[in-house]
């Protein structure tokens, strides 16, 4: 043991002595000097003595002066110098897959290293690392499953949990195991490191850990809200222009939106600003636009707009704009490259950055553009504070981001662009300040950013906590409730108590909530538990294509459009997709059609003559890979076989796979006179969504629906359905795979029962003693 300390110790004094020859280069130097700069490098001592007295450290500072990227080595630094090199192993953690590969690239180029010698990453299934690796970077995610096998966290010396005030949900989960691993592992530092100043919170949380905060420094950014904008660039917000399929798309996904009231106040700030004399300041023009102006939608056409006026008028910089997700990103993209300007590469040099960029990508967005040439990147908030991009003079501010928002009440999740809050707005405007005055444009009026809240909800009281809850399982962590009690902020009760009792009806945990055998399988699948339940049963019934495409068509943009005035001719589109009632087996035939015309290079074609929007066709290409990895990595699936199609087309066997999936979402079918309508057991009667096919039947063979997704309007809307028959209901509603079949019948009895039909009530009574009599032999 003693003889490999000793061949470590001077292993790391080898590498030691190359990087003080490397530091002592003209490109060393040049960096040092950079190092230098940046307002972390004078706290430098301040921050160290902290962290050498004290178990936890909170650490603050503006985005950019340089915590994520010199922090982490100044520690390396001193504890190499202190001939603790060997025993040093930083683990810095990163809440995306994005920023932890850009970051150890940057910070091992600043030691003039290859990743992988000192500094490595890991990401889910993706990483570099060495045998001398002492800094990994990782995504949260990465560093809880490495808790799953290593409660005490052996021979890791720092624990830096990076943009801590981002509120993320596996964060949260991460500071409560944290917490509790410290008093075991009294030689363990942990470091939190945020970017804005509520430092406080986490301080008292760790019983007083002190703070250490970094001064910076950034130039003036003037803001212009929307009003300026409409004044200043001559545009006229009209109705018209602002319902493009895009807006129309959101103004739809708003409805369901969950946090309702902030909604309605904003609405109503902006009627009451219009008002007010505020506006008198406008010409006519600008008031008559304002007030058209429709808070549900970005309106692309006025981003081009400012973005062509930006070009012809502004000071040279690069242009920053933020857009809530990857969806709206490259449909704005595909819009700009048509336009004079900005598609033209000789004058305008268009880049993207989100969170599912490829890394060859990610350098591009850090090159600074040819003279004469304007660099301009649409991003997600991303770039708000994990991603640093250096020469940004100017802002467009969407003042959306997509946060996932979650009702107790209505237990209904959704994925939904929604209004950012004060601290984000700053944030986002503080980008166009780094290397001189900077220009902030927000496509909303003044009145609705003093609508803002001060602050957003921390994710685990906005979410579901249905994965968060298998995690807590499988991580063996006792009880879900007494365990969450202990967070930051605690969620509601009866939020988690929601989440037990699905993850419970679903078959994920048992009675005693316990990993079932199909929860131990869904906690490998970073996904809704329901989508995770479909791929699982699809790789077991061996048909899992049509499965993954029908996983990723739900987790994407809805990609059946269907614009206004041409509702009609979309719906028959996608009519002729559908002859199984099921939304579900259309969007299979639909892929299918897309992928066969893409392989012809028509997809485009095929797309635009069947009202599909190719961006989510090809998001759902990309997704379908993913997951499939994703399930090779349970060991459901075998890379040397072809036997997971083996039924792919049975279209019988796709309905009992979809319904295992989407129970407890069921909806009975109650024909009347003329036609029938829809029932759920907790609301009553619903309706189904105009773009259902079942929507659009005069019949429907099949007494149930399975659902994914219920919508509040005024009445309760389903979107995606899928028919099936009262035998596939009450063989894989619920937990086939749970063996707790006499608990399940009980149970769907109760549901089936509660609809009184007396064919429903004796098939089931006969199914029942069968499948009793079946059970005890
Ligand atoms: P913080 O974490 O405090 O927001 P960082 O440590 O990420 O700051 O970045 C510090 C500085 O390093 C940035 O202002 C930027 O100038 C520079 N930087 C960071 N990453 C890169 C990169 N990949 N390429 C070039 N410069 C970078
Ligand atoms: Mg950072």
């Amino acid at each position: 043991k003693a003889a490999m300390k000793k061949i470590i110790s001077r292993r790391s004094l080898q590498m030691h002595t190359e990087r003080q020859t490397w530091q002592e280069s003209q490109q060393g130097q040049k960096i040092m000097e950079f190092r230098r700069s940046l307002p972390a490098y004078k706290e430098k001592d301040a921050i160290l003595s902290a962290i050498a007295n004290n178990q936890v450290v909170i650490i603050s500072g503006e985005t950019g002066c340089g915590k994520t990227t010199q922090i982490p080595q100044y520690i390396l630094e001193s504890e190499i110098e202190a001939t603790r090199g060997a025993m040093c192993n930083i683990i810095c953690t990163q809440p995306r897959r994005i920023s932890a590969m850009s970051v150890s690239e940057r910070v091992a180029a600043e030691r003039g290293e290859l990743l992988g010698e000192t500094v490595g990453y890991k990401v889910r299934l993706e990483g570099v690392k060495g045998r001398d690796t002492h800094l990994l970077f990782c995504t949260t995610g990465i560093l809880l499953r490495r808790l799953l096998v290593d409660r005490n966290l052996k021979g890791v010396s720092h624990v830096i949990v990076d943009e801590v005030h981002e509120r993320g949900m596996n964060e949260d989960f991460l500071l409560i195991v944290l917490k509790d691993l410290l008093p075991h592992r009294p030689e363990l530092r942990l470091i939190l490191m945020s970017a804005t100043l509520d430092a406080e919170l986490f301080s008292s949380y760790f019983g007083r850990a002190p703070m250490v905060h970094i001064p910076g420094f950034t130039y003036p950014v003037r803001t212009h809200f929307l009003e300026n904008i409409l004044e200043m660039t001559g545009y006229r917000l009209t109705p018209y222009n602002q319902i493009d399929d895009y807006g129309l798309e959101k103004l739809w996904k708003m409805n369901k939106q969950a946090p309702r009231k902030r909604k309605s106040q904003i609405a109503s700030a902006v009627e009451d600003a219009l008002r007010a004399a505020d506006f008198e300041d406008y010409s006519p023009l600008t008031r008559e636009s304002l007030s058209c102006w429709n808070p549900d939608c970005i309106g692309f056409n006025l981003i081009e707009h400012l973005l062509d006026y930006i070009c012809q008028n502004e000071k040279p910089g690069a242009v920053l704009v933020f857009m809530t997700g990857w969806d709206d990103i490259s449909a704005l993209k595909e819009k700009l490259q048509g336009h004079q300007i900005i598609g033209d590469p000789n004058q305008v040099l268009l880049l993207t950055c989100h969170g599912s960029m490829a890394s060859s990508e990610q350098s591009l967005i850090f090159n600074k553009a040819e003279d004469g040439v304007r660099k301009i990147i649409l991003a997600t908030n991303i770039a708000e504070t994990s991603i640093t991009i250096d020469d940004v003079v100017l802002v467009i501010d969407c003042g959306k981001a997509k946060e996932t928002s979650y009702d107790a009440l209505n237990n209904t999740p959704c994925l939904l662009p929604s209004w950012i809050s004060k601290v984000s707005a700053k944030q986002r405007r503080g980008r166009a300040g780094r290397v001189q005055p900077g220009e902030c444009y927000r496509l909303y009026p003044r009145c609705v950013y003093d609508a803002f809240a001060d602050y957003q909800l921390p994710e685990i009281l906005r979410t579901p906590l249905q994965s968060l809850c298998l995690q807590i399982k499988s991580l063996k962590l006792g009880s879900i409730s007494e365990f969450l009690s202990r967070a930051l902020q605690s969620p509601e009760l009866l939020a988690v108590q929601n989440a037990i009792e699905y993850l419970k009806v679903i078959g994920a945990l048992d009675e005693n909530e316990n990993l079932t055998v199909l929860g131990r399988y869904l906690t490998m699948l970073p996904m809704e538990p329901k989508f995770g339940k479909m791929l699982v049963l699809g790789a077991i019934f061996y048909c899992l294509d049509p499965i993954l495409t029908i996983v990723a068509g739900l987790s994407v943009r809805d990609p059946f459009l269907s614009p206004l005035d041409k509702k009609d001719l979309a719906e028959a589109a996608k009519a002729q997709f559908s002859q199984d009632y099921s939304d579900h087996l259309a969007l299979v035939r639909a892929y299918d059609g897309w992928k066969d015309s893409e392989m012809d290079l028509a997809g485009y074609e095929y797309c635009w003559k069947n009202f599909l929007s190719a961006q989510s066709m090809k998001a759902i290409d990309s997704l379908r890979k993913e997951f499939y990895l994703l399930l090779k990595d349970t060991g459901l699936v075998d890379s040397n076989s072809t036997t997971y199609n083996t039924w792919s087309y049975d279209e019988h066997l796709l309905r009992a796979v979809i319904c295992y999936g989407l129970y407890p979402g069921i909806c009975s079918v109650v024909p009347n006179e003329k036609s029938f309508s829809f029932k759920t057991m907790e609301d009553g009667q619903v309706l189904l969504y105009s773009n259902s096919v079942n929507g659009r039947e005069s019949r429907i063979p099949y007494p149930w629906l399975v659902f994914n997704e219920k919508i509040k309007v005024n009445s309760i809307f389903l979107r995606d359905s899928t028919a099936v028959s009262d035998s596939v209901l009450l063989l894989f509603g619920g937990s086939v795979l749970k063996g707790d079949m006499d608990g399940h019948i009980k149970m769907l009895g109760g549901y089936l029962e509660f609809f009184m039909s007396p064919s429903v009530a004796e098939m089931y009574q006969s199914l029942r003693r069968e499948l009793e009599e079946l059970i005890q032999t």
